[in-house]
């Protein structure tokens, strides 16, 4: 038998991804919530009746499978790999956020809680919760940094009309990396009866574990998927990163798959050498903040910098553990496309292919349009459009100097 000491060192082992990033880095008063947070998830995760519940509502309510679409326009101008496109844009809410905000509703459900609450930045994870809070039933509350609820109004009222609260944060600089810290002291002082629905694959153990388990369900399905359409493998699986979820989801199926190149692309902004960059992977350095050792864009002295892109999903000052840790062993590859690059490949996939795609999802679809034209045409690139592009029409606009009415 082991001893609790023994216990206890597994159980930090358990969360660290590498050499050490990861772990748990939180106040004494969160540890016994975490603990009650890993043995529910390690308990349903694998339990058929849970499963077929999570199911259930993958199906009925979010529309999944997503489709994988075969992109014949984009592959035949490219000229080069086969691209075929993983379409979580067609989810319910538009993005591949609902998977992870299911799981962890039904979690918090299964632990008897009653009030859900979330960080959000541009507001897509907070309007996710929020629909999962009013199709559960559930008391929903959204940590919203003060400068992103002045920037993106119409999302506050989404969240509101979908019965959730919205707090706008004013400490800090006002944005998601202070609504995160907002959000986790919220749950310090109250824990009874909340559960924190982490909207990425980052802070302390077991989110990152939690996070990359139900937002996986992409890779099962996209391997399937191509191995009915082409009976083999894909050469390489393609998805955006900002914290690293619809990312490490497309890649979790792959992983122990060495014949397929795993590639994440970060938001570069304004150029990687420039400050105006939200490439954490390519700049960032070793720190601990959110609860986790990762990669941070921080100055010497390990103060948070301000981060920037085009697109508000990748605008996070961090990464999950789990990608700086394959960054280090070199079993995931990391680019930087900037804001030209995106608002370019945004434009090309809509008259290519008749997708308005998000600004997040085309900086992954930019990287696509680089890399398949060097590639044979025998080999197969999958690329996962991680939301639709709906909410960035008049702000792309308006990056190209058209003035429309809103
Ligand atoms: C939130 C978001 C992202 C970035 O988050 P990840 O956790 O890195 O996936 C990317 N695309 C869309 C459409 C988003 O809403």
């Amino acid at each position: 038998m082991k001893t609790l000491n023994e216990a206890k060192q597994n159980e930090k082992q358990t969360g660290r991804y590498g050499k050490d990033f990861g772990g748990q880095y939180i106040p004494e008063t969160l540890m016994t919530e975490l603990e009650k947070v890993t043995k529910v998830f390690n308990d349903l995760k694998d339990d058929p009746k849970f499963k077929a519940e999570l199911n259930d509502l993958l199906v009925n309510y979010a529309n999944r499978p997503s489709l994988l679409y075969y992109a014949k326009n984009m592959t035949e101008d490219l000229g080069g790999a086969k691209i075929y496109l993983k379409r979580e844009d067609l989810n319910h809410t538009g993005a591949h956020k609902i998977n992870n905000v299911i799981g962890q509703a039904l979690l918090a459900k299964h632990l008897g809680k009653k009030r859900l609450i979330a960080e959000t930045g541009a507001g897509q994870h907070g309007v996710a919760t929020a629909t999962i809070a009013a199709l559960m039933g559930m008391e929903c509350e959204i940590f919203m940094g003060k400068e992103d609820t002045d920037r993106q109004k119409l999302n506050v009222y989404r969240m509101e009309l979908l019965g959730a609260k919205v707090h706008p944060v004013t400490s800090g600089s006002m944005v998601l990396k202070d609504a995160v810290n907002a959000t986790l002291q919220e749950w310090a002082s109250r824990s009874e009866d909340t559960f924190y629905v982490m909207g990425s694959a980052v802070g302390p153990a077991p989110f990152p574990a939690i996070v990359k388990h139900f937002q996986s369900v992409i890779s099962k399905e996209s391997k399937q998927q191509l191995q009915s359409k082409e009976g083999r493998l894909p050469d390489m699986v393609v998805a955006c990163v900002g914290g690293g979820s619809n990312a490490i989801g497309s890649f979790a199926d792959y992983i122990d798959d060495p014949s397929v190149k795993l590639v994440g692309v970060e938001a570069a902004g304004k150029g990687v050498d420039t400050d105006r960059t939200a490439a954490t992977i390519e700049r960032g350095t070793v720190g601990i903040f959110h609860g986790m050792k990762s990669l941070f864009m921080q100055n010497d002295d390990g103060q948070i910098d301000p981060v920037y892109s085009i697109s508000a999903g990748l605008d996070y000052p961090g990464v999950g553990p789990e990608h700086a840790a394959l960054a280090q062993e070199g079993r995931a590859q990391y680019v930087g496309i900037t804001d030209d690059e995106a608002v370019q490949a945004f434009e090309y996939i809509a008259r290519e292919e008749g997708i308005v795609a998000a600004i997040e999802s085309c900086h992954a679809v930019a990287y696509v349009e680089k890399i398949a034209p060097k590639m044979s045409k025998d080999q197969i690139i999958v690329c996962t459009l991680s939301g639709r592009g709906d909410k960035d029409v008049a702000s792309i606009a308006k990056y190209k100097g058209v003035d429309i009415d809103e």
